[in-house]
């Protein structure tokens, strides 16, 4: 079997595109994939078609020889887009040797490790207040209709939700899409997030995981007010993306709550300097951006640290079932990540969707990723250019 082509679909996504990856072969099968950060879909399309060049003419099934071959012509733009543009194509062949093999790609792998998967409702209040319009649905006015929303995942059977930082009323303000460069926790930024989440733990009660997401929004300063505010609320974890691990691991021993860290983080290169400096209880994983072989090496990592890892997924289907795929190749997962309110559009993009129930998801039994990206679909809905 050899790599005839390798084709890029930049698609309409809620926050920002989608980016599918497909590999053809001479045999008919084609790989895809759902990987890369689509904010910069051009770079990253780009850093595609100059791998293709190097494996059109492969046998796409050693994938791993594949990866490294990526790798070593990318050296000296180590990382990054990179890395993300190496996931897309790494993530399409995975694809291709799973239906070459009649497997899934978890099988490939010694899987699977679970039949179904813990997964939270992520974005909870965050889509609705920025993208209400788009979604269809009511503006948030008020702390009342966040509690609606947290009755909705509730009702829906989720067991856990994620959330970050919002404002009710005004059409909904995102103070953390506000915050200045500077990255200041201020006192009515604080008042206001205490508020939220007192809001929210009520409505949930004592049983229900809740995760909050600050990005990299603030400073470490800020960030252990943040950390130490939450504390009486019993949060799963608090989620920071901070590139000093010095730092976070101040945040972490200052602070009572939990911290998770990683998705700025691709290779265990990277994750390194955090694992040694005791900076994280929680590890973030995001199969899209690093690729298989590399969120599969920081699991294994974390695993000798005696941690767990949390996926990141919050784009399309395809994304849900290469993620299912992961974690039904490792043993230490927490819980993974969902969107059940995202981009309108999203079900007619993909031949089959996951299988969710009470907060579940069965682990996919197709072979390859289990779904396959539906380009005819996927053209309706390309981003102009
Ligand atoms: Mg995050």
């Amino acid at each position: 079997m050899k790599i005839t082509k390798i084709d890029t679909f930049t698609v309409k996504g809620l926050a920002w595109p989608w980016l599918f990856c497909a590999v053809r072969t001479d045999e008919g099968i084609t790989g895809y994939s759902e990987f890369g950060f689509g904010r910069l879909a051009h770079g990253i399309v780009g850093l595609v078609k100059d791998f293709e060049d190097v494996l059109v003419g492969k046998d796409p099934r050693p994938v791993e020889q594949n990866y490294e071959a990526m790798r070593r012509m990318s050296e000296y733009s180590f990382g990054g887009a990179t890395q993300q543009a190496i996931a897309g194509i790494e993530l399409a062949l995975w694809d291709i040797k799973g239906k070459a093999a009649g497997m899934p790609v978890h099988e490939l792998l010694g899987g699977p490790t679970r039949s179904e998967q813990r997964v939270y409702w992520s974005h909870l209040a965050t889509y609705q207040v920025a993208f209400s319009e788009i979604l269809g649905t009511p503006a948030v006015e008020s702390w009342d209709d966040i509690r609606a929303l947290v009755r909705q995942a509730l009702d829906a059977g989720y067991t856990g939700f994620k959330t970050n930082f919002v404002t009710p009323g005004g059409g909904g303000r995102r103070p953390l899409f506000l915050t200045s460069t500077d990255k200041v926790a201020s006192r009515d930024f604080l008042a206001d997030a205490v508020t939220q989440i007192e809001t929210m733990r009520d409505e949930a009660g004592p049983d229900i995981d809740i995760m909050v997401d600050i990005n990299q929004n603030f400073r470490p300063e800020g960030q252990i007010k943040i950390a130490q505010a939450l504390e009486p609320y019993d949060i799963t974890w608090l989620e920071i993306d901070n590139l000093s691990a010095d730092a976070l691991k101040k945040v972490r021993s200052s602070t009572r709550t939990t911290i998770l860290t990683g998705e700025r983080l691709l290779t265990t290169h990277e994750y390194y300097p955090y694992f040694e400096a005791g900076a994280m209880d929680v590890i973030k994983l995001d199969l899209q951006w690093q690729g298989l072989i590399s969120a599969r090496q920081v699991a294994n990592m974390a695993y000798h640290y005696e941690m767990n890892v949390a996926p990141h997924n919050f784009n399309g289907h395809l994304s849900t079932f290469q993620t299912m795929n992961l974690c039904a190749t490792v043993n230490n997962v927490k819980i993974s990540e969902s969107d059940p309110v995202q981009t309108p559009w999203r079900d007619e993009l993909f031949t089959n969707v996951p299988e969710i129930s009470g907060g579940m998801v069965k682990i996919p039994d197709g072979p390859g990723w289990g779904t396959d990206l539906n380009e005819d679909a996927a053209a309706k809905y390309l981003v102009d250019g």
